[in-house]
């Protein structure tokens, strides 16, 4: 069984549905995994802030909107009497849910349901679609079977019993269609695996069900070298090994959720990344192999915040460390980069969910300085121990912008700057420069 999952462009539209027919209907058994129709769960979102601020007519307006975009594109999509009514039927019920969220007091988890309507939707219409041009499919809804634990980690055990009861139910059926991104959580509601989650969705499916290979089909020919939001010129890369294509993931590259590579790394599921609007492109290989020695690529995460802490105390003193972890760990605040002098450690984080109460104890055994709007800058490729030069090469192309920390050494793959935020688009091209010679 294979997984493919097809992101918001490429189900952007009723041509774009139309045009996935011929990567998903052949005699192989998958998974087709979907995304929500592009933009829409940014509109879920602003309808959400409407409703929370209670503003009615706000809420209509974003709600007609978007229900306006539907109606057309269904217009679109079907042909036949009867598809162009049960389509119809569809948006009529998801719209007037929509509304009735208008009516009563809006909570956390009424917003993650509204939040679902997009990836029901993309899925209902692409099965309709399949049917009325005599493609058999079937829906499998994900609420029945994908689940996150109270830590909000992907309950493995769980999908994987529930997924494989939902598919014994169809028996010689080889065309499965699901919703990614929306899930349950571990007292039954509504949830979601967080934003770019539908990555997240195929690579835990292809885990639970050990697949052969999960796909991740989007608007661009595989992993980059490079941000190409921020830079000019930049090459897909054909192989990365499972350690590269995670720390770039995690470090900002937007192709792929942050989290997507380690469920397929953890059972040695091959991802592939394609285009949509390419297929024949190769696109990136990400697997267990060892890939050639050298730099790959670079991505910027934002929204970090550096925080210097300082102590007299920690001169030649043991345990002073333990106590600066305690506190990240009491509020389950994970550090992304660290570096230390002899009474200085400087570390980032980027959940600020805590960072109130991270200072004030931090304070009572140290001076502290906080450091928010900084972004890392990740470079990453196949870098041994005893090779000489990478780090050079890195420094040596950002030789114009203040570099705040510097990490390296800690892994084979990774070597990570800290910026001001300001400068993360001239970093991307200076390190293009200077790591991939393009001008
Ligand atoms: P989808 O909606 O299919 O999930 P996304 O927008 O989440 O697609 O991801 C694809 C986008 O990721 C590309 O259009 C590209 O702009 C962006 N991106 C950022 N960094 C990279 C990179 N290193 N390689 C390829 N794409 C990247
Ligand atoms: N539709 C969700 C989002 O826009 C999930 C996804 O596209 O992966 O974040
Ligand atoms: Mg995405």
């Amino acid at each position: 069984m294979k997984i493919l999952k097809f992101g918001g462009t490429s189900v952007g539209s009723a041509e774009r549905i139309q045009a996935l027919v011929k990567l998903v209907v052949n005699n192989e058994p998958k998974i087709v995994v979907l995304s929500a129709m592009s933009g829409t769960t940014n509109s879920l979102v602003e309808i959400s802030e409407a409703l929370y601020k209670k503003e009615t007519a706000k809420t209509n307006e974003l709600i007609n909107k978007l229900e306006e975009k539907y109606r057309k594109e269904i217009s679109l999509l079907y042909k036949s009497e009867e598809f162009l009514r049960k389509a119809g039927d569809l948006i009529t019920n998801h719209f007037n849910y929509l509304r009735a969220f208008t009516l009563d007091m809006f909570t956390a988890n009424e917003e993650k349901a509204v939040l679902a309507q997009g990836e029901l939707l993309s899925t209902a219409m692409f099965h309709f679609y399949l049917s009325e041009i005599n493609v058999k499919s079937v829906l499998l809804p994900a609420l029945n079977f994908m689940r996150i634990d109270e830590n909000e980690e992907p309950d493995l055990k769980y999908i994987e019993t529930n997924l494989q009861s939902e598919l014994k139910k169809y028996p010689g059926e080889i065309l499965f269609i699901t919703q990614g991104y929306i899930c349950r959580n571990a007292f039954g509601e509504i949830d979601n695996l967080k934003r770019g989650g539908s990555d997240y969705t195929a690579s835990i499916i292809g885990a639970a069900l050990y697949s052969e290979e999960v796909q991740i089909w989007t608007d661009i020919d595989g992993m980059h070298n490079n941000d190409p939001r921020f830079v000019n010129k930049t090459h897909p890369i054909n192989e990365l090994s499972f350690d590269e294509a995670a720390e770039l993931a995690y470090f900002g590259a937007k192709i792929l959720h942050p989290t997507c590579i380690l469920p397929a790394q953890k059972r040695n599921i091959p991802v592939r990344l394609k285009n949509t609007m390419q297929p024949e492109a190769e696109g990136t290989l990400i697997a267990n192999i060892q890939t050639k020695e050298g730099i790959k690529a670079v991505a910027a995460k934002d929204g970090i915040v550096a925080i210097n802490i300082k102590s007299d105390r920690m001169l030649l003193a043991h345990g002073f460390l333990r106590a600066v972890f305690e506190i990240f760990e009491r509020y389950k605040t994970p550090i992304d980069m660290i570096t230390t002098s002899e009474v200085a450690v400087s570390l980032t984080i980027d959940n600020t969910k805590y960072l109130k109460e991270i200072r004030k104890e931090l304070e009572e055994i140290a001076n502290v300085e906080i450091d928010e709007n900084q972004t890392i800058i990740c470079v990453v490729g196949s870098v041994p121990k005893d090779a000489a030069g990478y780090g050079y090469k890195v420094l040596a192309a950002l030789k114009d912008i203040p570099v705040r920390m510097v990490s390296y050494g800690g892994s084979a793959n990774n070597i990570s700057v800290l910026i001001d935020s300001k400068l993360k688009k001239e970093a991307l091209q200076a390190l293009n420069k200077g790591l991939f010679n393009y001008n």
